[in-house]
């Protein structure tokens, strides 16, 4: 399955990611993670986009896209992936539509987490990584609300939304029943 998973920061797209990505036997790619990686391994492109991150800022397209680009070029994301945190606007999402079109591949579904605001900003502060400070938190929803939003009327018919309020194995299985119901529709 070719899936985008699509929520607010601290919805548990990456917990959920890392569930379904077992349960449906595809890679988990998060382009937080990647940048994360290339950071930590102090790398050229780790270090141009070090202080966007901190910032809670989105990395140029350009960027973003091409590293993308590479990633799903590997081949254990042939028959499948669950991109966690990409497409994060609707520019990365027609470049995404293109590179899939090269390939004659499609997206099976977009997940949208919905989960509340203040929920989340007590999860992210809990969590402690070096963006999840309260005011850099408020700047990624804003982020989220301008530009990843917008994602959901562009993907219309293709957005399952999932109530991404409750315990961890209980969101897991809303996922699971709501492909499992898309696959027997087709
Ligand atoms: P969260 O969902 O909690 O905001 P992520 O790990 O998905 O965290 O992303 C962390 C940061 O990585 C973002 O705030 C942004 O700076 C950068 N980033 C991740 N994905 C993208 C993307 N598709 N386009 C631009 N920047 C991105």
């Amino acid at each position: 399955m070719r899936l985008v998973l699509v929520g607010p920061p601290g919805a548990g797209k990456g917990t959920q990611a890392e569930v379904l990505s077992r349960k449906l036997g595809v890679p988990h790619i998060s382009t937080g993670d990647l940048f994360r990686s290339h950071i930590s391994n102090q790398t050229e492109l780790g270090l141009e986009v070090q202080s966007i991150l901190d910032e809670g800022a989105l990395v140029p397209d350009s960027i973003t896209n091409e590293m993308v680009r590479k990633r799903l070029a590997d081949s254990d994301a042939d028959h499948g992936f669950l991109l966690d945190g990409f497409p994060r606007n609707t520019a990365q999402a027609k470049v995404l539509g293109e590179m899939l079109a090269a390939a004659g591949h499609d997206l099976d579904a977009v997940l949208e987490f919905r989960v509340d605001e203040d929920v989340v900003v007590e999860r992210l502060l809990a969590r402690g990584r070096t963006d999840d400070k309260e005011e850099v938190i408020r700047h990624r929803q804003q982020v989220y609300r301008t530009e990843t939003a917008p994602l959901l009327d562009h993907y219309a018919d293709k957005v399952i939304s999932i109530d991404a309020v409750g315990e961890i194995d209980e969101i897991s299985e809303r996922a699971l029943a709501a492909l499992h119901s898309l696959r027997a529709e087709k």
